[in-house]
């Protein structure tokens, strides 16, 4: 059984973000971390507004440089494969200075892991590993709990899997999710043509689809307010399959990891979404563990899973089953 650290939001007299040291040093107690060390971050898409706010990482980052005096930090994450904010290092980093990731605020700097060429290390037929994360010499993956449309949730498993790749190996998990259309329920609005980023949607007296161009992203299914966009049955438990197959690839060649989840704000889809704040579930807490399957099943519980579409302990059973770690959990309030 492991353990998973909880500060509570729902208790306690302090804000969440006075907390936060303590939970850092429980979850580091004993540990020196030396050498440069990444913090697996999502800087939330632009006109996101429920990605994790700058003070609550400042306050993680103050206190890991207390603690760790031989360990460079920075914070870090990939490009995307549609074409948002965030599809190359550089609008990226901009994207994260906007929504406050300065490195004079928070402390340290932004590396985008690919760079500005999509540079990854391949460690198997499907996966690369981002180049700077896996140059590092530990991980901290931090990670806004939400559900989502593909995966129906998005916890530290999919930040490892999806976050930590160059583009071509989100694309082979995504592969999986292309949207299927019931025309009966779409009224022609056009959003999806506005999102997709690849040509694969054109809207004019009716939806055409082209399944070649599409690379299963998502984002139309995320804006298609009617539901005529959704992904094939079965495509959630493929993708989270995927998901835990990519995160054990990748935490194979990382020394070591720990994970902080965030549940709060807790929205439908991820940070990716342009989207008005919506919530799927009152504010939990934080949550942090070294085992990457206990902290996504406790979080899963803690949220409710009546609360997510789909089932979103697929990732999690496949991940133990492929021995990320274990399924029970010991939370111990701090
Ligand atoms: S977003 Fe949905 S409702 Fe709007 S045109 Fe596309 S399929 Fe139809
Ligand atoms: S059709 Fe939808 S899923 Fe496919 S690339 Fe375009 S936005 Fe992404």
């Amino acid at each position: 059984m492991s353990v998973v650290y909880f500060i509570d939001a729902r208790g306690g007299k302090k804000p969440l973000v006075e907390r936060l040291p303590d939970l850092v040093e429980r979850l580091l107690q004993g540990e020196e971390l030396r050498g440069n060390v990444a913090l697996k971050m999502h800087f939330g898409e632009k006109h996101n507004e429920t990605f994790i706010k700058p003070f609550y990482i400042k306050a993680i980052v103050d206190s890991l440089k207390k603690m760790h005096e031989n360990a460079k930090f920075f914070l870090t994450d990939t490009t995307t494969i549609y074409k948002g904010e965030r599809y190359n290092a550089i609008d990226h980093i901009m994207c994260a200075v906007y929504h406050g990731f300065s490195p004079s605020y928070i402390g340290c700097p932004v590396i985008i892991a690919d760079g500005l060429s999509d540079e990854g290390v391949s460690v198997s037929e499907n996966v690369e590993i981002a180049r700077a994360i896996y140059d590092s010499d530990a991980l901290i993956v931090i990670s806004h709990a939400t559900g989502h449309g593909a995966s129906s949730y998005g916890g530290a498993l999919k930040n490892v899997a999806m976050g930590c790749v160059t583009k071509r190996t989100k694309k082979w998990q995504h592969e999986v999710t292309k949207p299927v259309l019931n025309d009966s329920l779409c009224n022609l609005c056009g959003e999806c043509e506005r999102v997709c980023g690849f040509n694969a949607i054109k809207v004019k007296e009716k939806v055409i689809f082209d399944a070649e161009k599409c690379i299963g992203c998502g984002s139309c299914i995320a804006v298609c307010g009617t539901g005529a966009l959704r992904t094939e049955e079965k495509a959630s438990e493929k993708i989270q399959k995927r998901i835990a197959f990519v995160a054990k690839e990748v935490l194979k060649h990382v020394n070591k990891a720990y994970f902080i989840n965030f549940a709060v704000s807790v929205t439908p889809f991820c940070d990716c979404a342009e989207m008005a704040p919506r919530f799927i579930c009152e504010d939990i807490g934080v949550l942090a563990s070294a085992d990457i399957v206990s902290i996504d099943n406790a979080t899963i519980d803690l949220i409710g899973i009546s609360a997510f579409e789909g089932d979103p302990k697929v990732q999690v059973r496949e991940a133990q089953k492929l021995g990320l770690g274990e399924m029970s959990y010991e939370l111990r309030k701090i």
